[in-house]
């Protein structure tokens, strides 16, 4: 279970995460949601230790995460926008990603098969699509078989195809028992990969909790109603 406690983070004036006491199960997946600039990205940031926090505190079973180096091999991290360097090849990307984490081999040829990314290993990075990126991405978070999954908006930008895979793929991850943290525009890939819905707006939990909850108690059929509602809530 990830643990956190009263986490703020402002940049200059402007409070982006106030006070956050939140849990995420772990062996389950959790959508993490609300309007563009809510601070969650800000809260992944600091997940991984890439933003300080003010204050507060994150704890995996026990373990203090934020400025604890060690804890982020344990995690598949994919970045809203991964900047690469730019004229390094995908194959020598997936090696030198290897080399940091410290491992020999990784499961990385199951993805490549999955995104189809044969032809594009040879490619230097800028020569990439925008979906193509992402698909290196996809295959970088996953393919250390880590225990904790966050991914920033992972499906924007994959053709269907490759959008439907990822999913598939998540599920897998899912049943296989890891945790997973996923932010995401698109209510119905909440609905498909994720147990619980975190919904967070100017730094505020609105709600945390299932989102079969939160459809019933919205009074809707599906999350996206549920959702729209809330924010029409927020807005009033
Ligand atoms: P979200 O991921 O929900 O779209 P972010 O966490 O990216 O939101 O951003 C929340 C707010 O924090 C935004 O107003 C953004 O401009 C601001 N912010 C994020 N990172 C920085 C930074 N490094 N310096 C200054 N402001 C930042």
């Amino acid at each position: 279970m990830i643990d956190i406690q009263g986490l703020n983070k402002s940049f200059g004036n402007q409070r982006v995460l106030k006070d956050l006491t939140l849990q995420i199960p772990a062996g389950r997946a959790t959508g993490l949601v609300g309007p563009n600039g809510s601070g969650k990205t800000t809260l992944i940031k600091n997940m991984l230790g890439l933003v300080k926090p003010d204050d507060g505190t994150i704890e995996i079973d026990g373990v203090q995460l934020n400025g604890y180096e060690e804890y982020r091999k344990k995690i598949g991290y994919m970045p809203q926008m991964a900047r690469y360097p730019e004229n390094m090849r995908v194959q020598e990307m997936i090696n030198f990603i290897k080399k940091i984490r410290g491992v020999e081999s990784a499961n990385e040829q199951h993805f490549i098969e999955t995104f189809d990314l044969q032809p594009e290993l040879n490619k230097p990075l800028r020569e990439l699509s925008g979906g193509t990126r992402q698909k290196v991405g996809a295959t970088l978070a996953l393919m250390f078989d880590s225990e904790l999954l966050i991914l920033d908006e992972p499906t924007a930008g994959l053709d269907p195809k490759a959008s439907y895979r990822f999913k598939q793929l998540i599920l897998d991850e899912k049943k296989r028992g890891k945790t997973i943290l996923l932010t995401t525009h698109i209510m119905s890939e909440v609905e498909v990969m994720a147990d619980y819905i975190i919904f967070i707006v100017e730094g505020e939990i609105r709600y945390h909790g299932s989102t079969e909850d939160l459809i019933k108690m919205k009074k809707e059929q599906r999350l996206e109603g549920a959702v729209a509602k809330m924010m029409e809530e927020v807005a009033a």
